[in-house]
Parts: C-alpha cells; sequence; structure tokens
C-alpha cells in the first residue's frame, strides 16, 4: 500500500472510530447533547427531512452519497439553513473518507469549533457561524498538507447535506 493509500485508510478510521462493521446508523441519532444552540435557531422551512437531521440533530450522512462529494466546480458553499458562505471551492480536496473535505473555511469565524465528545476518542465539531447547524467535524494533521501540496493540513469533513453550492 502506498502512502497515499495509507492516508487514506487512516483517514477513513479516524472519521468513523471503531471497526468497519459498526453500522452507520449508530452514528445517525448521535447527536452532542452538549451544544444547545439549536435551541433559539430558525429552521429554513426549505430543508429536506435528512438536512434537517444532520444540521439541527447533527447527524451523519451515509458516506459516498452526499451530493457535493466530486463536485469540482467553482463557488462558494453557503450554509443550507442561512445561507452563510462557509466554504470556498478552492479548499475542497479528495480525502475519499466519502464526505466532502476542505482544509479551511472561507473566512475566520464563518465556522465554529466545539468538543464532542460523542465518540471516543473525542472529535472536533464544526458548526455554521451564524446559525450554529452542524457541518461535521474536522481533523488536524493527518498529513494532506505533504500529500496534496495544501496550504493547511486541516480536514473538515463536512456532510453534503448542510451546504449549497453557488457556483460562480
Ligand atoms: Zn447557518
Amino acid at each position: 500500500m502506498n502512502k497515499l493509500n495509507r492516508l487514506y485508510a487512516l483517514t477513513l478510521r479516524r472519521t468513523f472510530p471503531g471497526t468497519r462493521s459498526i453500522a452507520l446508523a449508530r452514528y445517525l441519532h448521535t447527536s452532542n447533547k452538549m451544544s444547545s444552540e439549536s435551541n433559539d435557531v430558525k429552521w429554513n422551512d426549505a430543508l429536506t427531512p435528512l438536512q434537517l437531521m444532520v444540521l439541527k440533530d447533527k447527524a451523519t450522512e451515509r458516506p459516498n452519497t452526499g451530493a457535493y462529494l466530486h463536485t469540482k466546480d467553482s463557488g462558494v458553499y453557503h450554509c443550507a439553513n442561512c445561507d452563510t458562505p462557509l466554504y470556498s471551492s478552492n479548499a475542497k480536496f479528495d480525502a475519499r473518507c466519502g464526505w466532502p473535505a476542505f482544509y479551511e473555511e472561507v473566512s475566520p469565524g464563518a465556522i465554529t469549533y466545539h468538543r464532542d465528545t460523542s465518540l471516543m476518542p473525542a472529535r472536533v465539531e464544526i458548526c455554521c457561524g451564524k446559525c450554529g447547524g452542524h457541518l461535521g467535524h474536522v481533523f488536524e494533521g493527518e498529513g494532506w498538507k505533504q500529500l496534496l501540496n495544501l496550504p493547511k493540513d486541516s480536514r473538515h469533513c463536512v456532510n453534503s447535506a448542510s451546504l449549497n453550492l453557488k457556483r460562480d
């Protein structure tokens, strides 16, 4: 296995710690009750049930199913709930982890970071900086910077359901 493939395998294990056979259903309602921003949030009526489950209840869409997984179009990814710009397509890269990956947010404060202890080891949850909608998790220091020549060694593992791409 070459270095890149080893990193892909490691990435998958870090994103979903535990054995590969764990049913994804187990994650579908893995919500972090510690974070309660959702109490005052207005949820957009146009959101699909899946989008609401992800953004509000912090569910994770099934891997390799998201609308933006393989998207290479140029534009800005906005919050599907409140329309805040979150990620530039320039920061998107292929981590083969089953979800869209970005190395940084579009601007400081666009997203917020929260400690998520719902699975061990603890992960860092990322949310929309404006409405608090759940986006996914961020993983640091996995080696992407060196391997793919990225400016930062961060992988923002984001549910497509949380995003709305506005193409240039
Ligand atoms: Zn939002």
